[in-house]
Protein backbone atom coordinates (compact mmCIF):
# COMPACT_ATOMS: atom_id res chain seq x y z
CA UNK A 1 0.00 0.00 0.00
CA UNK A 2 1.91 3.22 -1.05
CA UNK A 3 2.77 5.46 2.06
CA UNK A 4 2.82 9.37 1.61
CA UNK A 5 3.42 12.06 4.12
CA UNK A 6 3.95 15.84 4.78
CA UNK A 7 7.44 16.07 6.78
CA UNK A 8 7.97 19.19 8.59
CA UNK A 9 8.46 20.96 12.26
CA UNK A 10 5.70 22.09 13.34
CA UNK A 11 3.45 20.20 10.91
CA UNK A 12 0.05 19.44 13.05
CA UNK A 13 -2.25 21.53 11.66
CA UNK A 14 -0.62 21.20 7.98
CA UNK A 15 -4.20 21.03 5.45
CA UNK A 16 -1.73 18.32 3.19
CA UNK A 17 -3.24 15.27 4.62
CA UNK A 18 -6.71 15.95 3.99
CA UNK A 19 -6.13 17.36 0.65
CA UNK A 20 -4.58 14.28 -0.80
CA UNK A 21 -6.34 11.79 0.76
CA UNK A 22 -9.95 13.40 -0.73
CA UNK A 23 -7.97 13.33 -3.90
CA UNK A 24 -7.15 9.76 -3.19
CA UNK A 25 -11.45 9.21 -2.74
CA UNK A 26 -11.41 11.38 -5.83
CA UNK A 27 -9.47 9.45 -8.49
CA UNK A 28 -10.37 6.00 -6.42
CA UNK A 29 -6.72 5.43 -5.16
CA UNK A 30 -7.67 2.73 -2.84
CA UNK A 31 -5.09 1.98 -0.15
CA UNK A 32 -3.04 5.11 -0.24
CA UNK A 33 -2.21 6.98 2.56
CA UNK A 34 -1.13 10.46 3.56
CA UNK A 35 0.14 11.62 6.80
CA UNK A 36 1.82 14.03 9.09
CA UNK A 37 5.66 13.06 9.63
CA UNK A 38 6.74 15.66 12.29
CA UNK A 39 10.17 15.45 11.78
CA UNK A 40 12.77 18.04 14.29
CA UNK A 41 15.66 19.35 11.85
CA UNK A 42 18.51 17.36 13.52
CA UNK A 43 17.10 14.18 12.34
CA UNK A 44 15.59 15.21 9.40
CA UNK A 45 18.49 13.62 6.71
CA UNK A 46 17.79 10.00 8.28
CA UNK A 47 14.08 10.42 8.62
CA UNK A 48 14.04 10.84 5.06
CA UNK A 49 16.75 8.33 3.86
CA UNK A 50 14.39 5.69 6.17
CA UNK A 51 10.93 6.53 4.64
CA UNK A 52 11.89 4.37 1.14
CA UNK A 53 12.07 1.35 3.67
CA UNK A 54 9.12 1.95 5.50
CA UNK A 55 6.79 2.15 2.19
CA UNK A 56 6.52 5.53 1.33
CA UNK A 57 6.64 6.72 -2.56
CA UNK A 58 7.47 10.17 -1.75
CA UNK A 59 7.06 13.38 0.56
CA UNK A 60 5.80 16.48 0.44
CA UNK A 61 8.47 18.60 2.87
CA UNK A 62 7.96 22.09 4.83
CA UNK A 63 9.42 24.38 6.73
CA UNK A 64 11.74 24.02 7.67
CA UNK A 65 13.36 21.29 5.70
CA UNK A 66 12.76 22.17 1.97
CA UNK A 67 17.11 22.81 2.35
CA UNK A 68 17.57 19.45 3.83
CA UNK A 69 15.22 17.73 1.67
CA UNK A 70 17.18 18.80 -1.47
CA UNK A 71 20.89 18.60 -0.11
CA UNK A 72 19.79 14.87 0.54
CA UNK A 73 18.25 14.02 -2.67
CA UNK A 74 20.14 11.86 -5.03
CA UNK A 75 19.20 13.63 -7.92
CA UNK A 76 16.71 16.97 -8.54
CA UNK A 77 15.10 19.02 -11.10
CA UNK A 78 16.75 21.99 -12.37
CA UNK A 79 13.91 24.34 -10.49
CA UNK A 80 14.46 22.88 -7.33
CA UNK A 81 17.84 23.50 -7.96
CA UNK A 82 17.70 26.82 -8.83
CA UNK A 83 15.15 27.83 -6.23
CA UNK A 84 17.88 25.83 -3.40
CA UNK A 85 14.75 23.77 -2.12
CA UNK A 86 12.43 20.68 -2.65
CA UNK A 87 8.98 20.43 -1.31
CA UNK A 88 8.04 17.37 -3.35
CA UNK A 89 10.33 13.89 -3.03
CA UNK A 90 9.65 10.77 -4.25
CA UNK A 91 11.31 7.38 -4.10
CA UNK A 92 11.81 5.37 -6.37
CA UNK A 93 14.71 2.13 -7.20
CA UNK A 94 16.98 3.80 -4.23
CA UNK A 95 16.83 7.28 -5.56
CA UNK A 96 15.36 10.33 -3.53
CA UNK A 97 14.03 12.51 -6.60
CA UNK A 98 13.73 16.63 -5.60
CA UNK A 99 11.61 18.85 -7.30
CA UNK A 100 9.89 22.47 -6.34
CA UNK A 101 6.25 22.50 -6.96
CA UNK A 102 5.74 25.68 -4.90
CA UNK A 103 6.50 27.54 -8.14
CA UNK A 104 4.70 26.32 -10.83
CA UNK A 105 1.79 25.69 -8.09
CA UNK A 106 1.75 29.73 -7.84
CA UNK A 107 1.66 29.94 -11.79
CA UNK A 108 -0.60 27.77 -11.83
CA UNK A 109 -3.62 29.38 -9.44
CA UNK A 110 -2.56 32.80 -10.66
CA UNK A 111 -5.78 34.02 -13.04
CA UNK A 112 -3.70 35.13 -16.17
CA UNK A 113 0.08 34.40 -17.67
CA UNK A 114 2.52 36.37 -16.35
CA UNK A 115 4.86 36.82 -19.36
CA UNK A 116 5.37 40.46 -19.38
CA UNK A 117 4.10 41.61 -16.25
CA UNK A 118 5.36 43.45 -13.73
CA UNK A 119 5.35 41.55 -10.50
CA UNK A 120 5.81 42.89 -6.66
CA UNK A 121 7.02 39.96 -4.10
CA UNK A 122 7.53 41.36 -0.54
CA UNK A 123 9.45 38.96 1.35
CA UNK A 124 13.08 37.11 1.12
CA UNK A 125 12.61 34.05 2.44
CA UNK A 126 11.94 30.38 1.59
CA UNK A 127 8.36 31.23 -0.47
CA UNK A 128 10.04 34.39 -1.89
CA UNK A 129 12.91 32.80 -3.01
CA UNK A 130 10.05 30.07 -5.29
CA UNK A 131 7.88 32.74 -6.56
CA UNK A 132 10.51 35.45 -7.56
CA UNK A 133 12.14 32.50 -9.57
CA UNK A 134 8.85 31.41 -11.15
CA UNK A 135 7.85 34.75 -12.29
CA UNK A 136 11.04 35.58 -14.17
CA UNK A 137 11.44 32.08 -15.19
CA UNK A 138 7.75 32.52 -17.02
CA UNK A 139 8.56 35.46 -18.90
CA UNK A 140 7.57 38.33 -16.22
CA UNK A 141 9.00 41.75 -17.56
CA UNK A 142 9.89 42.81 -14.02
CA UNK A 143 9.86 41.23 -10.23
CA UNK A 144 10.50 44.07 -7.93
CA UNK A 145 11.35 42.74 -4.44
CA UNK A 146 10.56 43.93 -0.96
CA UNK A 147 11.28 42.61 2.64
CA UNK A 148 11.86 44.54 6.02
CA UNK A 149 15.26 43.76 5.68
CA UNK A 150 16.46 45.16 2.70
CA UNK A 151 20.50 43.59 2.90
CA UNK A 152 17.83 40.34 2.65
CA UNK A 153 16.27 41.44 -0.73
CA UNK A 154 19.19 42.88 -1.94
CA UNK A 155 21.14 39.35 -1.83
CA UNK A 156 18.07 37.95 -3.04
CA UNK A 157 17.51 40.37 -5.89
CA UNK A 158 21.00 39.73 -6.84
CA UNK A 159 20.95 36.49 -6.75
CA UNK A 160 17.76 35.44 -9.01
CA UNK A 161 17.75 38.62 -11.28
CA UNK A 162 15.10 40.51 -9.82
CA UNK A 163 15.11 44.30 -8.18
CA UNK A 164 15.49 45.38 -4.71
CA UNK A 165 12.83 48.06 -3.76
CA UNK A 166 12.68 50.19 -0.66
CA UNK A 167 9.07 50.94 -1.55
CA UNK A 168 6.17 48.56 -3.79
CA UNK A 169 5.55 50.45 -7.07
CA UNK A 170 2.77 49.84 -8.80
CA UNK A 171 2.36 46.89 -11.14
CA UNK A 172 0.14 43.84 -12.06
CA UNK A 173 0.47 41.69 -9.35
CA UNK A 174 1.43 41.67 -5.95
CA UNK A 175 2.60 38.56 -4.35
CA UNK A 176 2.65 38.52 -0.25
CA UNK A 177 5.52 36.19 1.09
CA UNK A 178 6.39 37.78 4.16
CA UNK A 179 4.58 35.77 7.14
CA UNK A 180 2.88 39.30 8.04
CA UNK A 181 -0.88 38.08 8.70
CA UNK A 182 -0.13 34.66 9.76
CA UNK A 183 -1.60 35.83 13.53
CA UNK A 184 -5.33 36.51 11.26
CA UNK A 185 -6.73 39.89 13.32
CA UNK A 186 -3.65 42.24 12.55
CA UNK A 187 -3.04 45.19 10.82
CA UNK A 188 -1.10 44.02 8.09
CA UNK A 189 -0.46 47.69 6.30
CA UNK A 190 1.11 48.65 10.10
CA UNK A 191 4.19 46.49 8.34
CA UNK A 192 4.04 46.27 4.49
CA UNK A 193 5.15 48.97 2.23
CA UNK A 194 1.81 48.90 1.10
CA UNK A 195 -1.42 50.92 2.16
CA UNK A 196 -4.98 49.21 1.58
CA UNK A 197 -6.26 52.29 -0.20
CA UNK A 198 -3.30 52.12 -2.34
CA UNK A 199 -4.24 48.03 -3.32
CA UNK A 200 -6.04 49.35 -6.33
CA UNK A 201 -2.66 49.77 -8.09
CA UNK A 202 -2.40 46.19 -8.48
CA UNK A 203 -4.60 43.70 -10.67
CA UNK A 204 -4.00 40.51 -8.93
CA UNK A 205 -3.01 40.22 -5.15
CA UNK A 206 -1.79 36.51 -3.97
CA UNK A 207 -1.06 36.23 -0.07
CA UNK A 208 1.10 32.80 0.12
CA UNK A 209 -0.47 33.18 3.82
CA UNK A 210 -3.24 31.68 5.48
CA UNK A 211 -5.16 31.40 8.25
CA UNK A 212 -7.31 28.81 8.82
CA UNK A 213 -10.03 30.56 11.15
CA UNK A 214 -10.44 33.04 8.47
CA UNK A 215 -12.41 31.60 5.97
CA UNK A 216 -12.97 35.27 4.37
CA UNK A 217 -8.79 35.29 3.78
CA UNK A 218 -6.37 37.39 4.98
CA UNK A 219 -6.94 41.08 5.72
CA UNK A 220 -4.77 41.94 2.68
CA UNK A 221 -6.90 39.54 0.91
CA UNK A 222 -9.97 41.41 2.43
CA UNK A 223 -8.34 44.70 1.87
CA UNK A 224 -7.42 43.76 -2.09
CA UNK A 225 -11.05 42.32 -2.52
CA UNK A 226 -12.65 45.24 -1.58
CA UNK A 227 -10.19 47.27 -3.40
CA UNK A 228 -11.38 45.23 -6.77
CA UNK A 229 -8.45 43.03 -7.68
CA UNK A 230 -8.37 39.64 -8.38
CA UNK A 231 -7.39 37.99 -5.11
CA UNK A 232 -5.50 34.34 -4.81
CA UNK A 233 -5.37 33.33 -1.29
CA UNK A 234 -2.87 30.93 0.46
CA UNK A 235 -5.20 27.80 0.49
CA UNK A 236 -5.28 28.05 -3.44
CA UNK A 237 -1.36 28.39 -3.54
CA UNK A 238 -1.47 25.23 -1.44
CA UNK A 239 -3.75 23.89 -3.27
CA UNK A 240 -1.65 24.14 -6.87
CA UNK A 241 1.51 23.20 -5.20
CA UNK A 242 -0.71 19.41 -3.78
CA UNK A 243 -2.11 19.06 -6.89
CA UNK A 244 1.38 19.07 -8.91
CA UNK A 245 3.05 16.42 -6.35
CA UNK A 246 -0.04 14.12 -6.63
CA UNK A 247 0.49 14.27 -10.09
CA UNK A 248 3.95 13.24 -9.85
CA UNK A 249 3.61 10.72 -7.38
CA UNK A 250 0.62 9.03 -9.11
CA UNK A 251 0.55 9.84 -12.91
CA UNK A 252 -2.84 10.96 -12.51
CA UNK A 253 -4.38 14.22 -13.30
CA UNK A 254 -5.24 15.78 -9.77
CA UNK A 255 -8.41 16.22 -8.92
CA UNK A 256 -8.10 19.77 -7.52
CA UNK A 257 -11.68 20.44 -6.93
CA UNK A 258 -11.60 18.03 -4.06
CA UNK A 259 -8.47 19.02 -3.14
CA UNK A 260 -9.27 22.58 -2.77
CA UNK A 261 -12.92 21.49 -0.71
CA UNK A 262 -10.74 19.20 1.38
CA UNK A 263 -8.30 22.50 2.09
CA UNK A 264 -10.78 24.42 3.32
CA UNK A 265 -12.83 22.24 5.34
CA UNK A 266 -12.53 21.80 8.96
CA UNK A 267 -9.00 20.67 10.01
CA UNK A 268 -9.20 17.03 11.93
CA UNK A 269 -7.25 16.77 14.62
CA UNK A 270 -4.11 14.90 13.83
CA UNK A 271 -3.34 11.60 15.17
CA UNK A 272 -0.87 11.34 18.48
CA UNK A 273 2.57 12.92 17.65
CA UNK A 274 4.86 14.37 19.81
CA UNK A 275 5.33 17.73 20.92
CA UNK A 276 5.85 20.15 18.39
CA UNK A 277 7.25 23.86 18.16
CA UNK A 278 4.34 26.61 17.76
CA UNK A 279 2.20 26.89 14.40
CA UNK A 280 4.51 28.11 11.75
CA UNK A 281 1.57 28.58 8.62
CA UNK A 282 3.14 26.37 6.78
CA UNK A 283 3.26 25.30 3.22
CA UNK A 284 2.00 21.85 2.78
P1 LIG B 1 10.55 32.60 5.87
O1 LIG B 1 11.60 31.99 5.02
O2 LIG B 1 10.62 32.46 7.35
O3 LIG B 1 10.47 34.18 5.51
C1 LIG B 1 9.67 35.05 6.25
C2 LIG B 1 9.62 36.42 5.57
O4 LIG B 1 8.64 37.21 6.26
C3 LIG B 1 10.93 37.19 5.60
O5 LIG B 1 11.07 37.91 4.40
C4 LIG B 1 10.71 38.13 6.79
O6 LIG B 1 11.45 39.33 6.68
C5 LIG B 1 9.25 38.44 6.62
N1 LIG B 1 8.63 38.92 7.86
C6 LIG B 1 8.44 38.21 8.99
N2 LIG B 1 7.85 38.97 9.92
C7 LIG B 1 7.66 40.19 9.35
C8 LIG B 1 7.09 41.41 9.81
N3 LIG B 1 6.59 41.54 11.04
N4 LIG B 1 7.05 42.46 8.96
C9 LIG B 1 7.53 42.34 7.70
N5 LIG B 1 8.11 41.22 7.21
C10 LIG B 1 8.16 40.16 8.04
O7 LIG B 1 9.11 32.04 5.48
P2 LIG B 1 8.61 31.47 4.06
O8 LIG B 1 8.92 30.03 3.94
O9 LIG B 1 9.08 32.37 2.97
O10 LIG B 1 7.04 31.59 4.25
C11 LIG B 1 6.42 32.85 4.42
C12 LIG B 1 4.94 32.62 4.70
O11 LIG B 1 4.33 32.13 3.51
C13 LIG B 1 4.74 31.53 5.76
O12 LIG B 1 4.50 32.13 6.98
C14 LIG B 1 3.54 30.74 5.27
O13 LIG B 1 2.39 31.21 5.94
C15 LIG B 1 3.39 31.13 3.83
N6 LIG B 1 3.55 30.02 2.88
C16 LIG B 1 2.43 29.51 2.32
C17 LIG B 1 2.52 28.56 1.35
C18 LIG B 1 1.27 28.03 0.72
O14 LIG B 1 1.30 26.97 0.07
N7 LIG B 1 0.16 28.73 0.85
C19 LIG B 1 3.78 28.07 0.94
C20 LIG B 1 4.91 28.59 1.57
C21 LIG B 1 4.79 29.57 2.54
P3 LIG B 1 12.93 39.49 7.30
O15 LIG B 1 13.87 38.97 6.26
O16 LIG B 1 13.06 40.93 7.54
O17 LIG B 1 12.96 38.67 8.58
Amino acid sequence: MPRLGVLGWPVAHSRSPAMHEAAFRATGLTGWTYQRLPVPPEVVEEAIRALPAAGFRGANVTIPHKEAALAVATDATPRARAIGAANTLTFAEGAIHADNTDAPGLLAVLPRDVRGLDAVVLGAGGSARAAIWALLDAGARRVALWNRTPERAARLAAELGAEAVREAPAADLLVNCTSVGLDGDGDPFKQLPVAADGLGDYDIVADLVYVPSRPQGTPLIEAARSAGCATVDGLEVLVGQGALSFEAWTGLDAPRDAMRDAARGPLHDPSPHPPEPGPGGDGA
